[in-house]
């Protein structure tokens, strides 16, 4: 298979020869931002979300964006269009660019945008669901998309271990916000509930709240580590997860180690929505 381009500070180039000069600062000290959006049959999917998520993760912590949004959402466009992927996974990153002490972000970040085949999660976490894990560890600044993902590296690895797929952030005060790379909700006496604070405003959540709002009682709450292990149903969100039912936390069976009916209801309810947006008419025929 040919490499995928990237867009790099400019210009296309073949992946494997997309570079970044050492000294930036988000090799540095993890400055920078970035987001992470697909496509379905070629259309990009809740392009202007991200880049708006992407402007505010940016206002969030000082980095100067020299780029309007058109600006980004085009070269989004035309990476997507020089890969022609039916189905890709399309990363904008924003690194803090070039500092002269290595610490004071200066005024030249950098632009980068991927491309690749996107790899969603096999059929059988959908049909079965999955396990996943709490961690103690905490994202500073959670309502950022940083490139700092240390904390969730670590906490995956530990999932892995044991067989479980996500692990899920939870606070001194026994609170659970979302996992390392996707939301958390769970169903409670026909209620859908999930964090509204302390987290990454999840784009598929957003999805998800508006398609259940139609069809249950939508709850923005806190949620501890009892809720989470007394509910009726959990499951995560994400770009490439979508909808996955969750059957286990920590080892222990949670809503009847199925996934639940309300879940599978969201899950079909998602993928309309999506079809929606594809067949649907648009005013902005390039994106959704
Ligand atoms: N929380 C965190 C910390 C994430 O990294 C992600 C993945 N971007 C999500 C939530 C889910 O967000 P989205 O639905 O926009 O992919």
């Amino acid at each position: 298979m040919t490499s995928p381009v990237y867009y790099v500070d400019g210009r296309f180039v073949p992946a494997d020869q997309a570079t970044l000069p050492l000294g930036d600062l988000a090799i540095m000290r993890g400055y920078g931002i970035f987001d992470f959006l697909r496509t379905y049959r070629r259309v990009p999917f809740k392009l202007r979300e991200h880049v708006l998520r992407l402007y505010s993760s940016a206002e969030q912590i000082g980095l100067a964006m020299p780029w309007s949004v058109g600006e980004v959402e085009a070269i989004v466009h035309e990476t997507n269009d020089r890969n022609g992927y039916d189905d890709a996974a399309i990363r904008i990153v924003v690194t803090g660019g070039p500092s002269p002490d290595l610490m004071m972000p200066g005024q030249q970040p950098r632009l980068a945008v991927m491309a690749e085949p996107i790899s969603t999660p096999p059929e059988r976490q959908y049909a079965q669901g999955v396990g996943v894990t709490t961690t103690r560890m905490a994202r500073i600044l959670p309502t950022v998309k940083s490139l700092n993902y240390l904390g969730a590296i670590l906490a995956v690895v530990e999932a892995r271990k044991i067989g479980a797929v996500e692990a899920i952030y939870r606070t001194p005060d026994d609170h659970v916000t979302e996992g390392t790379r996707s939301n958390l909700f769970i169903f409670r006496g026909g209620k859908l509930l999930t964090p509204e604070s302390g987290i990454l405003p999840g784009i598929t959540r957003q999805v998800v709240l508006e398609v259940a709002a139609r069809e249950y009682p939508v709850v923005l709450t806190d949620l501890t580590y009892a809720d989470l292990l007394g509910a009726d149903e959990v499951f995560i969100t994400s770009t490439t997860k979508e909808i996955v039912p969750v059957v286990k936390v920590d080892g222990q069976v949670v809503g009847g180690g199925r996934p639940g009916e309300c879940t599978q209801d969201l899950m079909e309810r998602f993928k309309a929505y999506v079809d929606r947006c594809l067949t649907g008419p648009s005013h902005r025929p390039h994106s959704l």
